[in-house]
């Protein structure tokens, strides 16, 4: 197996991951950063055939490219830690490979919260985040009719990407209430280049229905989806259905970050049910383990800005530059004060809470129903007596949706993280010992 060994290993190619091997690189460290993406940028720089990179991408890989010390792996992803400051990756161009570090540095981001309703493994429904990604990789959507739904800033997001690619966003469906949105609305005055970036991304909502307070309660389709069902009203006696014919529904409840290598490798968690577990970082970004740094979204869900700066300051904390990452404190709390009003007014209110009809999947690679996750007291039984979570995607999408319905700890990081050659996981197997041992 290659072995490679560097002062700083970043996990994570997105704002935060560059941001920090920037700052590490910069002062002379030298640096690797790892991403399991084909290509550099993370989730909200994604690009593909038919999304150039963003500006700020460009930039930032070019300083990489500058400072001369810094290999950046594409395709390579974390299968597992080893003892001793090392991880197990296999990359695709250069198979297995064992990275060796002085200081870490997570920065592995967040994953979409998709909670199931009736339908929603059907043909065409996809996350508002994953319309996204597979509209950057390059799937047409040309002259079709969308319904965005869920929670939060990523459907707006989803909105803009959808309408540049030629679709036709009919309705975006936000859990929220109207309340809370103009609160947050009005709050946008202190952060005026949130609020630009709206104006810019909706266009005022024209020509679609923005209904809020409402959730996806059924996608209907005779092998793929052809119409879907909208509850509007909190509670189930004033609630009343919106129905639209649809090609297509990008459905999403926001973010939870992404903890699984950190948790693998034994760094302090705070668990949270409502808003996603976290990996506990210190103002210099240190996590409980020594030489262990965490940036971005798997330390809290906060969006671009944050990520960045809390890489620079992971970056800069990690080669000794103290001081320097100091000066970037006040520019942190500002994000970290917007993330708290973005939290506050998507929080998932009970519509979106309530568990679906009893014979909605909850593990679809699994096939496991709500009502057979239902009859158990906590994860571990569901998963050992229905299997749910146990499938190739490893519990990704119904262990958070589960953590949402029933508050249970799900947390369940076993080595190899995802699916992995057996190679690879050989070469990394310790010797075993001879007769004569
Ligand atoms: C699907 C999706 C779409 C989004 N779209 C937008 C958008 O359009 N606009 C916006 O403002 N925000 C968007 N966001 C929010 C976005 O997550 C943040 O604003 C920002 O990208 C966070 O930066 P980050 O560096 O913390 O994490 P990310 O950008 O998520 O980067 C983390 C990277 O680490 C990689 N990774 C994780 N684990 C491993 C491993 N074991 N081995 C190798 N690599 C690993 C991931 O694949 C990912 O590329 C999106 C989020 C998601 C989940």
């Amino acid at each position: 197996m290659i072995k490679q060994q560097v002062d700083v290993v970043v996990v994570g190619a997105g704002p935060a991951g560059l941001s920090a091997a920037r700052a590490a690189a910069q002062a002379g460290a030298r640096v690797a950063v790892l991403d399991d993406n084909p290509r550099a940028g993370g989730q909200v720089w994604r690009n593909g055939p038919a999304h150039p990179p963003a500006a700020a991408l460009t930039w930032q890989l070019a300083a990489l490219r500058s400072a001369g010390n810094v290999v950046l792996l594409s395709s390579a992803r974390v299968v597992a830690p080893l003892d001793d400051r090392g991880l197990l990756v296999e990359s695709a161009q250069r198979g297995a490979l064992e990275l060796g570090y002085q200081r870490l540095i997570l920065a592995t981001g967040a994953r979409e919260r998709l909670l199931p309703f009736d339908g929603w493994t059907l043909p065409g429904v996809t996350g508002a985040g994953g319309l996204q990604a597979l509209i950057k990789g390059g799937m047409p959507v040309r002259g079709e009719r969308i319904v965005i739904a869920g929670s939060g800033p990523l459907l707006i997001a989803s909105l803009a990407t959808a309408r540049q690619a030629g679709a036709t966003v009919l309705a975006v469906v936000e859990q929220a209430p109207w309340s809370a949105l103009a609160r947050f609305g009005i709050g946008l005055a202190a952060t005026p280049s949130k609020l630009w970036q709206a104006a810019q991304l909706t266009r005022g909502f024209g020509g679609l229905r923005y209904l809020t307070g409402s959730v996806v309660r059924e996608a209907h389709g005779d092998g793929r989806v052809e119409r879907i069902s909208i509850r509007r009203g909190a509670s189930a006696d004033r609630a009343a259905d919106v129905v639209f014919d649809c090609d297509r529904i990008a459905c999403g409840y926001g973010l939870v970050p992404n903890i699984t290598l950190g948790d693998a490798l034994g760094c302090a968690i705070r668990r949270d049910a409502a808003a996603g577990s976290v990996l506990i970082v210190d103002h210099e970004q240190r996590t409980s383990l020594d030489q262990v740094f965490a940036a971005g979204e798997c330390t809290g869900i906060g969006g671009m800005e944050l990520a960045s700066v809390e890489g620079e300051i992971a970056g800069l904390n990690a080669v000794g530059a103290t001081r320097e990452a100091t000066r970037l404190h006040a520019q942190r709390d500002r994000w970290q004060r917007f993330a708290r009003r973005v939290e506050t007014a998507f929080a998932l209110r009970e519509a979106a809470r309530a568990l679906p009809s009893d014979h909605t999947v909850l593990c679809r690679c699994e096939d496991v129903s709500c009502a057979d996750v239902r009859e158990h007291t906590n994860w571990r039984d569901a998963k050992l007596q229905t299997r749910c979570g146990m499938g190739p995607c490893q519990g990704r999408v119904c262990a958070t949706a589960a953590e949402v319905y029933f508050g249970w700890n799900t947390a369940q990081t076993r080595p190899p993280f995802s699916p992995a050659r057996i190679a690879t996981l050989l070469e990394a197997a310790p010797e075993p010992a001879t007769a004569s041992e």
